[in-house]
């Protein structure tokens, strides 16, 4: 039964897909109807199994994104395989900590690298296809740390600040030519990325008091704001940058 949130015969792109956020957005994706490239640098086989079991098609589509030089590779293999394109999810994405003082050109450039300059140059590839269709959605994934300046993590702020403003700037410019361009900022969701943070017994318990939903949020926590952003009911929603944070926000 067709509804607003169906996504049946849409070919999505999900980068990072193999755990964590992207695996969980990846399957929502599916349960949603729509087959799935699992683009990265670990391939995403428990991930393309999940979708195939939902009757989805799903490929892996290797790729590092600590650079650009896949990009384009990454969309001609997609376009290749589906025969289409339809949905990119920006997802892939690293973090470096340490103090502001001692941040090495190392760590801002390796995050800049893979969390803005790649997203930013895989939007472009897919918008070329996207705005010649005259449709498609991306959703690029932002952080809390698009909203707030954090702490021992500069390059991370700067990149996912960096996040919220292409997405407003992209949409500026597609959203007339039926691309929407939007962002998911996720709170504290239990992944990788927030395992040292996990570990820390008194970061860990702030974190958890200072949230209103009382919880760290789960990957499966994304999946429904994914499946909205990439569907026809969000079809009027343009540069918006949507907190999925437990109430983190608003307190
Ligand atoms: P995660 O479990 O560490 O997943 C990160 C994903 O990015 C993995 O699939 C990883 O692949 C992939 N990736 C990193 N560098 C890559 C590269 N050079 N080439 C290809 N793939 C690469 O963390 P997560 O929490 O799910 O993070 C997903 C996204 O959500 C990130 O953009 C993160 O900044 C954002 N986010 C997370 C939180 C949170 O609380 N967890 C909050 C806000 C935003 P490998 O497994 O091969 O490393």
């Amino acid at each position: 039964m067709p509804t607003l949130f169906d996504l049946a015969g849409k070919v999505a792109i999900v980068t990072g897909a193999n755990t964590g956020i992207g695996q969980a957005i990846a399957v929502s994706l599916a349960e949603a109807g729509a087959d799935i490239a699992a683009v990265g640098r670990t391939p995403a086989e428990d991930t393309v199994a999940r979708v195939r079991a939902l009757g989805c098609r799903a490929e892996i589509i290797s790729a590092d994104l600590s650079s650009i030089a896949p990009v384009q590779r990454i969309v001609d293999e997609v376009l290749e395989k589906f025969g289409g394109l339809d949905i990119l999810v920006n997802n892939a994405g690293i973090i470096r900590r340490a103090d502001s003082i001692d941040f090495t050109e190392a760590d801002w450039d390796a995050v800049i690298d893979t969390n803005l300059k790649v997203l930013f140059f895989l939007c472009q590839a897919a918008g070329r296809h996207m705005l010649a269709q005259g449709s498609g959605k991306i959703i690029n994934i932002a952080s809390l740390l698009s909203f707030q300046g954090g702490v021992r993590v500069p390059s991370y702020t700067a990149a996912k600040s960096g996040v919220a403003g292409l997405t407003k700037l992209l949409a500026n410019e597609w959203a007339a030519k039926g691309v929407n361009v939007n962002a998911i900022a996720p709170g504290y969701i239990a992944t990788n990325n927030t395992a040292a943070l996990q570990a820390d017994e008194t970061r860990n318990r702030e974190i958890q008091e200072r949230i209103p939903a009382s919880r760290w949020g789960q990957a499966s926590d994304i999946g429904g704001a994914a499946v909205f952003l990439a569907s026809a009911a969000a079809n009027y929603i343009h540069g918006h940058t949507l907190a999925v944070d437990g109430g983190w926000l608003a307190r």
